[in-house]
């Protein structure tokens, strides 16, 4: 229902559109072939493309490292033979969006007479050194006890060769592929699949980043839409496919190979008992368990949220810590915390305090997770780097990513963007690009992310490591440095302090400093607690505190401080005595304004309100060009039969309390109102279609998550349009309500756009 729902919103978004595709990337975990029909069949037929995405796909190829490549943004989804990622005992935070193959078709094929995996001890086994310690294979393996010490095992060659020598005794195999082989040539052999002893692992899984995940939620799920398209239509014509695979992406295989594979593959998605890419968290959570057991992942590794659906839900919706993370975080009872010293106004340490726009986005995370953020005093930068990897702070607050870095802390999401600027005493030019200054001096505060990049970028520079930028501004005052490299805010705010007149900003790089906050990284919950936490990072604060930090405000200057308090205090109750009659007077007002505005079942706006606000949006969309707000129809579905057979104070019931739901999940300047009946319009301001598409979606979820009785489904059909402009409000509405009609159509229980 949700899937057919986005065929309009596709649909919709292509018409917008136009050619204006988004590229996006997905990286194979191995060479072409009817594994990846389901990608190959949503290329080729369009699918893709009608989803506004220009989809690149990538081959395996010799070194490719599927989740580092995705983690680290160079593709932009990855497919992964298991839904948990373990890499040197950690677990790798990777955002599970669509499982193909419910079951994994990796086994043991074994020389004839070899059943159980108890006789594999002693034998020769040939396999990857992946699936010895990361699969299922591995888990079956120690669980019967089948180690290094007791089995010889031996490099897989890919081909069948040893095995039909008879020099190995078992070899992994895949299901799709070497049995094909096997049978052709007439080969006896048994099969041990992990499956048959309890460890069930899904493949084909397709994943994301965390940050892909929540800064492109809405192409994910176009992405998903579309794949799982490909693969219905895959399944449907597999000759189709397996001549596209031959013709045009050049696979070696026989077709015969191909469709034994494509037969194979069918009979794992299973699609008799799951939808074509259907998630199951209990089968990450049984297989975390069994890897957890197994010894394979450090005992302090948690399983964080892996699903796309919730990491999105709870990125967009208001800051949420699901149970395991308070527990985590009551446990932890305090978060320590390591931040540059000097690095004014993002920020710095001031009599032991931490200061500058940082400190200020630090405790508004305080306020939210309830524990403190302790300071963890250093004195230099570097001394932050060195406290981070030694583990003597949990978090560094404002950083950048580097590969480095990587291997002691996980990155949030970017919270600040900063271009970088070249600093130098006055009477230096003002240069286009630093690269005309080669060879000439430049400072860069040790350990800082910009001085590796700009090796990088402009070897020909002469790149000097100072303490700090103070040290860095002297010497560039002092003539021993031709200039200093520092992100805008900081060298102004510096310049303006202490080098105003000597010392001005002469270029502007177009390197950015991209901000994060840095987690340590064996604590994924940790980790995901401060996503979420950037994540709900408004435009309101962080203007507020740019403001408070970067503007330079003059103090103002008390003359006579006595006097002063005096005028105030007299003034102040003067002032007391006319405000509480204003205040019992206006309390009066606002409960009568109340009462004519809300519905008296929900209390949430009534239509008279809602009708005003229409009537307002409309206009703001009509004078201001480039204004959006979106409006939402909501019906309750089957809601007859809810009455019909539970009676209708059971209906007011389950009216009242969604009204509850909704409004709670909706964001506090959304507008929801009682439309009449079981009817709601929620007003969206400031906000387009793509963006209320999400916010559709997600209160349509949440309403079929919530338990509002055991004893039917409570679900809501939503439909969505943005005002358009010179649109009247009546039109707009009938637009909506067609779009809402389309749901009901399509099978309830879904949001279609309009
Ligand atoms: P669907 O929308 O899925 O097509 O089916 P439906 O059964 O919900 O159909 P429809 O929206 O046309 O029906 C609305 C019903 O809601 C009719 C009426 O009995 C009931 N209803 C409207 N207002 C109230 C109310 O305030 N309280 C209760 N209990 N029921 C109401
Ligand atoms: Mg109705
Ligand atoms: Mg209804």
């Amino acid at each position: 229902m949700v899937f057919r729902s986005f065929l309009f919103l596709i649909v919709w978004i292509t018409v917008l559109n136009g050619a204006n595709l988004e590229k996006v990337s997905i990286q194979f975990d191995w060479k072409y072939q009817f594994e990846y029909a389901g990608y190959i069949a949503a290329k080729e037929k369009g699918f893709y493309k009608e989803a506004g995405l220009d989809v690149e796909l990538r081959e395996y190829g010799e070194g490719t490292d599927v989740v580092q490549d995705v983690l680290n943004s160079k593709a932009t989804y990855g497919i992964y033979n298991s839904s948990v990622v373990v890499e040197n005992g950690r677990i790798q935070p990777i955002v599970l969006m669509a499982t193909y193959l419910q079951h994994s078709p990796l086994v043991f094929v074994t020389q004839k007479g070899i059943k159980n995996p108890a006789d594999l001890i002693g034998k020769t086994i040939m396999a990857t050194n992946n699936e010895l310690n990361h699969s299922s294979l591995s888990l079956l393996m120690t669980h019967f006890d089948v180690t290094t010490s007791k089995s010889r095992f031996v490099d897989q060659t890919f081909n069948i060769a040893p095995f039909v020598r008879h020099e190995v005794d078992a070899m992994s195999a895949y299901r799709s592929n070497q049995l094909f082989e096997l049978d052709r040539l007439k080969i006896p052999y048994d099969i041990i699949d992990p499956m048959e002893y309890g460890f069930v692992v899904n493949a084909g899984n397709l994943f994301t980043s965390r940050q892909e995940a929540v800064e492109h939620s809405l192409r994910g799920q176009k992405f998903i839409y579309a794949t799982n398209r490909g693969w219905q239509y895959a399944i449907d014509h597999p000759d189709e496919i397996i001549t596209i695979l031959k013709r045009k992406y050049k696979v070696k295989k026989s077709n015969e190979a191909l469709a034994y594979e494509a037969k194979v593959i069918k009979k794992l998605m299973m699609t008799d008992l799951y939808k074509i890419g259907e998630t199951n968290s209990e089968f990450t959570q049984r297989l975390y368990k069994q890897v957890l057991h197994a010894g394979m992942i450090r005992e302090d590794q948690k399983l964080g949220q892996f699903l796309f659906q919730d990491v999105v839900a709870s990125a967009k919706n208001r800051f949420q810590l699901t149970q395991n993370e308070k527990n985590h975080l009551q446990e932890k009872k305090k978060i320590t915390m390591c931040v540059d010293p000097e690095w004014y106004p993002l920020e710095a340490v001031q009599n032991g305090q931490h200061i500058g726009i940082a400190s200020d986005i630090m405790k508004s995370f305080e306020s939210k997770i309830g524990i403190p953020i302790e300071l963890v005093k250093t004195g230099t930068w570097t001394e932050s780097l060195i406290k981070a990897q030694n583990r003597q702070c949990d978090i560094l607050s404002l950083a950048s990513k580097t590969p480095d870095r990587e291997h002691y802390l996980d990155f949030t999401a970017t919270y600040l963007t900063l271009p970088y600027v070249l600093v130098t005493t006055m009477e230096k030019p003002f240069v286009e690009n630093i690269d005309q200054l080669h060879g000439e001096k430049i400072g860069v505060v040790k350990g800082y992310e910009i001085e590796n990049r700009l090796k990088k970028l402009y070897p020909e520079l002469n790149i000097v490591e100072v303490e700090s930028i103070r040290d860095g501004l002297k010497k560039v005052e002092n003539g021993q440095l031709y200039g200093y490299i520092d992100n805008l805010v900081v060298a102004t705010s510096y310049i303006q302090k202490e080098y105003a007149g000597s010392l001005k900003v002469s270029s502007r790089l177009n390197e950015k400093d991209e901000l994060r906050v840095a987690v340590r990284n064996d604590d994924v919950v940790l980790y995901e607690v401060f996503e979420k936490l950037v994540a709900q990072i408004d435009e309101a604060t962080m203007q507020k505190s740019y403001n408070r930090w970067v503007s330079t405000i003059e103090q103002v200057r008390w003359f006579d401080r006595a006097l002063v308090v005096k005028i105030l205090l007299a003034l102040f109750l003067l002032a007391a005595a006319f405000i509480w009659r204003y205040t019992i007077l206006k309390r009066y007002n606002t409960r009568l304004l109340e009462l004519s505005t809300t519905d008296k079942l929900t209390g949430i706006y009534n239509r008279q309100k809602t009708d005003e606000k229409l009537g307002h949006e409309q206009q703001k969309v009509n004078r201001y060009r480039g204004y959006h707000c979106t409006i939402m129809m909501i019906d309750v579905d089957h809601f007859k039969n809810i009455n019909d057979t539970f009676g209708h104070q059971e209906g007011d019931r389950i009216l009242q309390k969604l009204a509850e739901v909704m409004k709670k999940s909706l964001r506090q300047s959304d507008m929801i109102g009682r439309w009449g009946g079981e009817e709601f319009m929620v007003i969206l301001s400031h906000t387009s279609l793509d963006e209320a598409a999400t916010v559709a979606e997600h209160l349509r979820h949440t309403v079929n998550e919530f338990p509002f009785t055991e004893l039917y489904p409570v679900t809501i059909s939503i439909g969505v349009g943005e005002f358009m402009y010179g649109e009247e409000v009546h039109e707009c509405v009938a637009r909506v309500d067609a779009a809402l009609y389309r749901a009901k159509e399509s099978g309830r229980n879904s949001v279609v756009l309009t």
